[in-house]
């Protein structure tokens, strides 16, 4: 059984209340590992220390090419555990080691990018109007960062938020969701490895209304960053508001994937399944909106149907296995009453709605991959985030119309369409309110580009350069080589 604790300047301790979480695994609802249940007290002990560390100076005074040397470190430790990694991750999550794997080798990436950008920055020289002068503006570290991540994609989701801050010289404490927390607690293993200074790499564990509120609250935190659901990122906006610390959001998406007539069928029906089915459809990113033209659509959804049919449901450590199951019984019932209620909008089930009959699966939060046709724009079901394998399907008929259609929503993250014609692509791409539109593909990321969403997906963006700058405050720089009076009150005597 594996046993988790905090990591809180620099030494691994129990709760102070002495509670402990059960871990389960999601696939047979076995307890895989106990951890500590922190609450308000610790998260505080965490934050002075982060405090503490960064007030000190030495690590963000530490000269930015030896920060960098140090995620290089971390980032070889990481492809040196990838096994045991991926292993964990499948453990608390139930999706493929083949994807956590994945998962593991482009976290590795994400530190080597954020490393090797560490010591890029060297400020920059503005063009004083004044005579006499110079004038510069440089990057500097924000502070105290409080990083809360979920549980799709508890280490990928943590690794975005811990790199940057180190990077650029922050002291953090990391909250991972509740339910998922084994790798981060491995990563601040293999941080406590590389060495980097006592309380500059905190890990707190716990719910989100106690451990992860006072991150939200404490005025000596300076930057909040949150991925999750809408509701929780606009309670811990309000709750930052006591110190105006810095907000960035990561939050939901209803992405649609559009497929115009002259599309390449084939591919275009591959990637509406990989857009949605990839671990059960707890992607944030997920194509669970599907729009077909009028002219191949009746096509479609039958060769979506045939293929959906055909995945296979399974435990993620068996090689065959293509889809695992849902995170906790929870959130498997809340993707059932999504599916229950469709009906009654007018959505049509073509396949899935319901839990496998397979008996190896009684026991895990299993749902079949499920088919939905016949929905419009204003059903619940295409409205709202239903964060499961169900993709719904709607018909349409102009360029126009579908345009309107996907972007009528509150959510902003992200959108793909397949077509041929280069002028379609030109205007639709520029047409779509998303932070990120694929065309002919769907659900490519990667850290060179950056990442986040328009409207209540989020504020902010991760990845890429601008996830860096995103730790940084910026502070312009004068100086006066000459001074003389100025004489506005008189002249000194
Ligand atoms: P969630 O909002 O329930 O929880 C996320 C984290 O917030 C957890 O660590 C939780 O403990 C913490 N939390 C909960 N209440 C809190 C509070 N009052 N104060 C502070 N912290 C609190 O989300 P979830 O169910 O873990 O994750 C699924 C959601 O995450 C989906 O909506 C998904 O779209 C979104 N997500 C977005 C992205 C992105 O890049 N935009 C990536 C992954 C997931």
């Amino acid at each position: 059984m594996i046993q988790g604790k905090m990591f809180i300047n620099g030494e691994w301790v129990s709760a102070l209340s002495g509670a402990e979480r059960k871990i389960i695994n999601p696939f047979d609802s076995s307890v895989i590992a106990v951890v500590a249940e922190g609450g308000r007290k610790d998260s505080a002990l965490a934050i002075t220390a982060a405090r503490q560390a960064f007030d000190s100076g030495e690590w963000s005074k530490t000269p930015a090419s030896e920060r960098g040397r140090m995620i290089f470190k971390l980032a070889d430790l990481i492809e040196r555990d990838r096994e045991e990694l991926a292993r964990l991750e499948s453990l608390d999550t139930g999706k493929t080691v083949e994807e956590s794997r994945w998962d593991m080798d482009d976290i590795a990436g994400i530190f080597r990018y954020y490393a090797g950008l560490a010591d890029k920055d060297g400020g920059e020289v503005i063009a004083s109007p004044v005579q006499n002068s110079t004038s510069i503006v440089v990057r500097e570290p924000v502070g105290v960062c409080g990083q809360i991540s979920p549980w799709n994609y508890p280490l990928l989701q943590a690794a975005w938020k811990m790199a940057p801050a180190l990077a650029a010289g922050n002291t953090i404490v990391m909250k991972p969701s509740e339910i998922t927390p084994l790798t981060a607690i491995k990563v601040t293993e293999l941080a406590e490895e590389v060495g980097f200074p006592k309380g500059v790499v905190n890990l707190v564990l716990g719910a989100g209304a106690e451990v992860g509120a006072e991150l939200a609250e404490s005025v000596d935190v300076d930057l909040i960053s949150f991925t999750g659901g809408i509701a929780t990122g606009k309670t811990i906006m309000r709750a930052a508001a006591g110190n105006v610390k810095k907000v960035a959001l990561e939050l939901g998406g209803k992405n649609p994937n559009i497929i115009f007539d002259d599309a390449d069928f084939n591919v275009a029906v591959d990637y509406a399944l990989n857009a949605v089915f990839f671990h059960a459809g707890q992607i944030c990113s997920a194509g669970a909106r599907l729009m077909v033209q009028d002219g191949i659509h009746d096509r479609f959804v039958e060769e979506l149907r045939k293929r959906i049919e055909a995945i296979v449901v399974g435990n993620g450590f068996d090689k065959g296995t293509q889809m695992g199951p849902l995170i906790s019984a929870e959130h498997l019932s809340k993707v059932e009453k999504y599916v229950e209620m469709a009906p009654s909008e007018g959505a049509k089930l073509l396949t899935g709605g319901k839990r496998p009959s397979d008996p190896a699966l009684k026991d895990g939060f299993f749902f079949e991959p499920t088919l939905l046709t016949e929905c419009t724009n204003e059903m619940k079901i295409v409205q709202e985030e239903v964060f499961g394998p169900v993709i719904t399907v709607e018909r349409f008929h102009t360029e126009e119309e579908v345009v309107r259609w996907a972007n009528d929503t509150v959510y902003g993250l992200s959108a793909g369409f397949w077509t041929r014609d280069p002028d379609r692509i030109e205007r639709v791409s520029k047409a779509l309110r998303f932070g990120t539109v694929w065309i002919n593909d769907f659900n490519v990321y990667f850290v060179q580009a950056p990442w986040g969403g328009y409207k209540q997906s989020g504020m902010g963006r991760e990845l890429g350069h601008i996830g860096l700058e995103e730790y940084t405050e910026v502070k312009h720089i004068f100086r006066n080589h000459a001074p003389e009076p100025f004489n506005w009150f008189g002249t000194s005597s």
